[in-house]
Parts: C-alpha cells; structure tokens; sequence
C-alpha cells in the first residue's frame, strides 16, 4: 500500500481558506474524521468495502445521465488540480447515489492515492487494462470510503507504458475498447451500467492521454486561477481538435474548472473573468478556492468530500458536481 498517511496537525486544523499564521487553531466542523494521531477517530464510522458488483438501491440525489458520460480530466500543464478535481468530483457524484468509476492514467497514481486504492506494483492495474488488454471489470477497486465509487489504479507499471504502447495495434483506442467493454459486461450480467466513469489524465499529451481522449466523449479542463494560466490551452484545444478530427468525432469540451482560487487576490478574479470571457458556455459558476482542507486530504487518503465535508472545498466541489450532473440531464432533455 503506498498511500503515505502522514501525522495529523499536532494541535487542530487550520481553518478553510485561511492563511495558517494567522487563524486561530479552532476545528472546522465535528465531522471531522481524523483524530490528532492522524488515524482515524476512535468510533468514527469507516464504510465497510463495497461489492463492486452490487446494485444501487437507493435512488440519486443528482440526475442520472441518460447514456453513461465519460469524461477525461485534462490540463498538459502540471499541477492545476486535475487529480483533485477528478477524485472530489468523482466523489461528490457518487454520494448523490450515481455510480461512478474512476480511471487513474497517470504513473504517480496520486487519484488511487486519494481514493485509498491499493496501488503497489503487484495490483491490477490500468497498466494491464492498456498493454495487456485485460478487463476492467476485473480490475476496479470499490473505493473503501465511499460508496457507488470505484477506481482502476495506476501503479508504477504505467510509467513504461507510453513506450510499450507504441508498437501495439490500436494504440491509441485500447482505453475506449475498455470502456465499451465495462459497459457490455455489466449489461451481460444484468448489473446497472455506470453513470459516469472519470479519467484523470497524466500532465502531457502523450498515448496515454490519447487513450483517455479516445476513450471519452467530454473533456473537462482544470484552470487554475494563476498567472500563466492559459498558456499551452491552445496546445490542448489543437491536440482536441486533431482528436476529434481523426480518432474520435463525439469529443468535445464541455466543462471547464476554476481551481485555487484565492478571493485576497486580484490576479484571480482577472483570470478568472478571462476564461469566462473565452468559454461562457463551458465554465462552471462553481469554483474551487485554494483551500489548506482540499490540499491535505489526500495525505490521509480522502477525498475532501470525506475527510472533511462541511469545509468550504468540499461544499464547492459538491456545488461543482452537482452543475455538471444538472448541464448532463439539460443535454438528456435536447436530445
Ligand atoms: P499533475 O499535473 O502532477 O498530475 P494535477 O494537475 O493533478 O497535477 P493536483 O495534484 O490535483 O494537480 O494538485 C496539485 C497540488 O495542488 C497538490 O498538492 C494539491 O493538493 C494542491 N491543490 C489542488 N487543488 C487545491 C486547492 N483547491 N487548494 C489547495 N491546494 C490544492
Ligand atoms: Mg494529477
């Protein structure tokens, strides 16, 4: 297991979106799950795994789409929130009741990280589904944490796969092969289909982002809120266009991100109104605000959602999720 749990804070928690100096060490909500010791708290509820197999009872709190929407989590650009945004996101959803899985494409395997998926070298993995052309219904994980989501991890297998991917035979659609696969095994076994399943995308343009491209019918793109926020998006948006023109005619952007947002400063709120100005149609209102919260969860192998869910990057990631399952059933009722 490589999910690196680090030491709880000695004292408590900063607040939300606060610079750490300054706030006054207060618990942000008693849902906190995590003791001092890092661990967590002593009768805290921990969901039992789930049958990945199992059906959902309950009904859903967002929309079900119509058809299950693949989506591809991509920015070449490094460290905008990609990886954050798919797990919380992919969270949100799948606590509204819709069945969500997540495909890790990228070596660091920090999704499986923060989905506290098993993802050392011996572990099924994304890797075989890709090289070795196994069947992802073998391979997902249930997410111990949260129920109705699942993750294909990735493990350290993956960094080589760019290179082995180059002499195979439809090196760029073994993910999307995959997919409609998944798809075709749950209906043969008379299991629910997925609603959605998510891909978080490695920081290049490389196979195996083609293979989430080919995969998926919408990208979703994470912008952070920062100088230089837009460079290479023309990169990104050609390389989209290249896709749809030769491998994938469905693709498209749908949805566009705005993460680590700081409210104190004015570079955000103009790179903000930029991309809004250039893709009114694809930016969430929802936007994510650089927040202490979202960025330490993953060291105790949570999500946001979970580790700390009244917090305000929790709330926007669930508000987040919820446009998008809203913009989904919107796309149900044109058709
Ligand atoms: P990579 O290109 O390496 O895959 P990425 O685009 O997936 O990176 P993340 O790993 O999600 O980006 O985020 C980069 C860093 O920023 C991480 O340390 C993450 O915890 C932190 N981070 C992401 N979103 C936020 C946020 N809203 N507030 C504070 N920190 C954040
Ligand atoms: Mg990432």
């Amino acid at each position: 297991m490589t999910t690196h749990r680090t030491a709880a804070p000695e004292s408590t928690p900063v607040r939300e979106d606060e610079p750490a100096s300054s706030v006054p060490e207060v618990p942000v909500t008693t849902s906190t799950p995590i003791a001092d010791s890092g661990q967590p708290a002593v009768g805290t509820p921990r969901a039992a795994p789930v049958d990945p197999h199992e059906s959902t009872p309950t009904e859903p709190t967002l929309p079900r789409p119509a058809q299950p929407r693949v989506i591809t989590v991509s920015n070449q650009k490094g460290g905008v929130g990609k990886t954050t945004s798919a797990v919380n996101l992919a969270a949100a959803l799948a606590q509204n009741g819709l069945r969500v899985l997540l495909i890790d494409t990228d070596p660091q395997g920090n999704a499986s990280t923060a989905l506290n998926i098993d993802h050392h070298a011996e572990i099924p993995s994304v890797y075989d589904v890709l090289v070795e052309g196994a069947v992802i219904r073998e391979i997902m994980q249930p997410c111990p944490d949260v129920e109705n989501l699942w993750c294909v991890p990735a493990t350290i297998d993956l960094a080589g796969a760019e290179i082995e991917l180059v002499s195979l035979v439809a090196r760029e659609s073994r993910m999307a092969k995959a997919v409609a696969g998944l798809q075709h095994d749950l209906q043969t076994a008379g299991e629910p289909p997925l609603d959605y399943v998510l891909i978080d995308c490695p920081p290049s343009l490389g196979l195996l982002t083609v293979n989430a491209f080919v995969a998926a019918q919408e990208v979703l793109i994470p912008i952070q809120c920062e100088y230089y926020a837009l460079e290479g998006l023309s990169q990104l948006l050609n390389n989209i266009t290249l896709i749809q023109t030769h491998l994938n005619h469905d693709l498209h952007v749908s949805t566009i991100l705005l993460t680590m947002y700081d409210a104190r400063t004015r570079l955000s709120s103009q790179v903000a109104q930029e991309v809004r100005e250039h893709f009114p149609d694809q930016v969430l209102e929802a936007t994510i605000p650089r927040s202490v919260r979202v960025s330490e969860a993953p060291s105790f192998g949570q999500t946001v959602i979970t580790y700390d869910p009244q917090s305000t990057g929790a709330r926007c990631y669930q508000e987040a999720a919820a446009e998008i399952a809203h913009r989904g059933a919107a796309m149900k009722d044109d058709a």
